[in-house]
């Protein structure tokens, strides 16, 4: 097995009560986008919510998550698939890479398969730049479901 890797997720503040079963479930099974890590053994080491718009603790929240060294921040499935998903998406991960050094991930577990439904409706992601937003947590029908 190579070497351990060390991630640190950031949740969309409107899910703020979420205990966070389906990142730490994919975490586990290396499901939608840890399946990165499906070779690699994987701690989470740090576990927080952007603060609510416009995402004021992601100007800190990595830092702390670096000292602990995680070396890939997880922005979380929750931003892709709320209503509607976070504007803010390419600019955390900009920011985190020029003031952190630190890699971005969009996504955890894999999109459930009712907010791909109603997403595929709205047409949401019906872009080439959504397509490879999305591209590590869309996964299979199968999967979705399971995350349902
Ligand atoms: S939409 Fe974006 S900035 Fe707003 S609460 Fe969610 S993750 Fe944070």
């Amino acid at each position: 097995m190579k070497e351990k890797v060390k991630v640190g997720i950031i949740i969309c503040d409107r899910y703020h009560k979420c205990a966070g079963g389906k990142c730490l479930r994919a975490l586990r099974n290396r499901e939608g986008a840890f399946s990165l890590y499906k070779d690699r053994e994987v701690e989470l080491v740090g576990y927080t919510t952007c603060d609510g718009c416009p995402g004021g603790n992601v100007e800190y929240a990595p830092a702390e998550m670096k000292k602990n060294g995680a070396e890939v921040i997880h922005l979380a499935t929750g931003l892709v698939v709320g209503y509607p998903p976070c504007p803010r998406i390419s600019s955390f991960k900009k920011f985190i890479k020029e003031k952190f050094g630190l890699e971005t991930v969009v996504g955890t577990h894999p999109i459930p398969q009712n907010y791909y439904d109603t997403h595929s409706k709205l047409a949401t992601w019906n872009s080439e730049v959504w397509q490879e937003t999305i591209k590590d947590v869309i996964c299979d029908e199968e999967m979705r479901k399971a995350y349902d």
